[in-house]
């Protein structure tokens, strides 16, 4: 039975329904996911209501006054200048990396209020759109929402053109949504209606609700557990636009260079070097990404929390200037989460990041806002191994991470710290977990004294290691078997980006781009449901 079918069955009476073999088919194929997505949506169609009435109700004000919550707030970023050469760069200083530093690290999420509409949501479901005194009645909401939703967990990112696509081209996709393809009733959606959906939700902040809605039902039935530790990491999609190359000078008076997107305008007056209306960034958001390899991508970044046991991400945020650094976006993340997950924050105790987040003040910071505890790797740039010279008898390294090599060139084995001597104490290297190497060793007279029967312990002190929390040392056996946890954030982004969405963007601004981490993560958490 089509999904639309079964929904109609239990709510309305009716007389005549179209059965389908296929559809038959795909109801007992546990791999046809969107299939079960598509019939889960129309069982649990009263979830969706509120975001439904948001949706007419933005409908209605985009066709009578040609404007959204996104429009309302600001849109895209402008300048208030009209000579192109100025507005480039005012819009420049005006990017958190570009020296404003007031500026948002992460882009400030358009979340619409959740106040009902006038357009009753309790009056609105699936095949009843709200009565307007005028015009024709707006396309039916649940039926436009299944067939985005189906298309992004085909794998695929749902955009009006891959939509347009599927629904003509699988009629069992178009029937289990609720159209009836040649039919009259309900005629395959234009590919201009499609966009204006699309454009309607995004704008309005309709698919980061909906994505918020679907992760905290997940949280409010057990789908999803809290965990006491939380992963971060931030990652990119390919941009859909180019860039100029902008000069200036800085406030010293050098020359310094500057990636950014070109300038464009939204009137369509014929001399735009000339008309009153003001320049903005025709990709707001988007920036140089610098990969560990030294690779350079011009695209947009996001900053993404997930649960590493569960290997759920919770939080997916675009960040405001893709040039900044990672570190960045992570308070601005977790207010974020704080914000619509207060539960999630209760039970985290510490978080795990990269070398990004190696920084004394962040961590400091992260305590005191959010009580959480920072595990990162050490970040090597700008910090020197230590030499013989300045460590104990026999010693030939130490590394900033607090990796301690003896002259034999082999790795300490870190025991613990002395708190009372102030010292990190380590014991003679191990082989195959239990034998030592010092017995045997051709520099034992170098290294250790006449009686040493035991092996070489030498220590540390932590001024040596000034970066490092001696409460909670990098080298600690309980602190690496933590950070096995942190690689969980690479198979949650790669889920995310490469089987639920795509890396490269179809559309321009970040606004869209959060449309596309919402779209992914509502997949994901739908999918988890099923
Ligand atoms: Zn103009």
């Amino acid at each position: 039975m089509n999904a639309l079918t079964e929904y109609w069955c239990e709510t309305e009476p009716c007389l005549l329904h179209v059965l389908e073999s296929d559809d038959h088919y795909l109801g007992g194929d546990e791999n046809a996911v969107w299939f079960m997505g598509v019939k889960y949506l129309y069982q649990h169609w009263a979830d969706f209501r509120l975001p439904a009435a948001q949706y007419y109700e933005s409908l209605y004000r985009f066709n009578k006054e040609k404007t959204s919550f996104y429009r309302a707030h600001g849109g895209r970023r402008r300048s208030g200048k009209t000579v192109k050469a100025d507005a480039r760069l005012d819009l420049l200083f005006d990017r958190p990396t570009g020296g404003n530093e007031k500026a948002p690290k992460v882009e400030a999420v358009a979340v619409p209020p959740e106040k009902v509409p006038s357009c009753v949501p309790g009056r609105i479901r699936p095949g009843r759109s709200p009565w307007r005194p005028a015009g024709r009645p707006p396309e039916d909401f649940y039926r436009l929402f299944a067939a985005f939703a189906a298309v992004q967990l085909m794998g695929e990112e749902s955009t009006p053109e891959a939509v347009f696509s599927h629904l003509h081209n699988n009629p069992s996709l178009a029937r289990a949504c609720g159209f009836t393809p040649g039919g009259e009733t309900a005629p395959l959606p234009s590919h201009r209606l499609l966009q204006q959906f699309d454009q309607i939700m995004t704008e309005n902040g309709l698919w980061t609700m909906i994505q918020l809605e679907a992760v905290k039902k997940n949280l409010r039935e057990g789908t999803v557990k809290p965990e006491p530790n939380l992963v971060h990491d931030t990652t990119h999609h390919l941009a859909f636009s180019g860039f100029e190359t902008v000069k200036y000078e800085d406030e010293n008076g050098r020359e310094k260079k500057k990636s950014q997107s070109h300038l464009t305008k939204s009137c369509r007056c014929a001399d735009r070097d000339r008309c009153p209306h003001p320049w903005e960034l025709s990709d707001n958001g988007a920036g140089t990404i610098v990969k560990h390899d030294n690779k350079y991508y011009w695209g947009h970044k996001a900053s993404i929390i997930g649960l590493p046991d569960q290997g759920i991400p919770m939080v997916a945020l675009a960040v405001a200037d893709a040039a900044s650094h990672d570190s960045q976006s992570l308070p601005g993340t977790l207010e974020f989460m704080k914000k619509h997950f207060p539960e999630l924050m209760t039970e985290a105790v510490r978080l795990l990041d990269d070398s990004a987040a190696d920084s004394a003040d962040l961590k400091q910071q992260l305590h005191q806002d959010f009580g959480l505890e920072v595990n990162g790797s050490v970040n090597p740039k700008r910090r020197q191994n230590l030499g013989p010279e300045e460590l104990p008898a026999g010693m030939a390294k130490l590394t900033p991470a607090g990796y301690l090599y003896c002259q034999a060139g082999y790795e300490m084995d870190f025991l613990g710290t002395r708190n009372s001597a102030g010292t990190y104490l380590y014991g003679p290297p191990v082989k195959n977990g239990e034998e030592r190497y010092c017995a045997e060793c051709p520099l034992k007279s170098r290294c250790c004294r006449k009686n040493n029967a035991t092996g070489r312990h030498p220590t540390i002190p932590f001024e040596a290691l000034p970066h490092l929390s001696p409460a909670n040392p990098p080298m600690a056996k309980r602190f690496k078997e933590r950070m096995k946890k942190r690689p969980a954030i690479e198979r949650i982004i790669f889920q995310l980006k490469c089987r639920l969405g795509d890396r490269y963007l179809h559309k321009r601004g970040n606004h869209n781009y959060q449309a596309t981490l919402d779209k992914s993560m509502l997949a994901f958490h739908l999918l988890i449901r099923l």
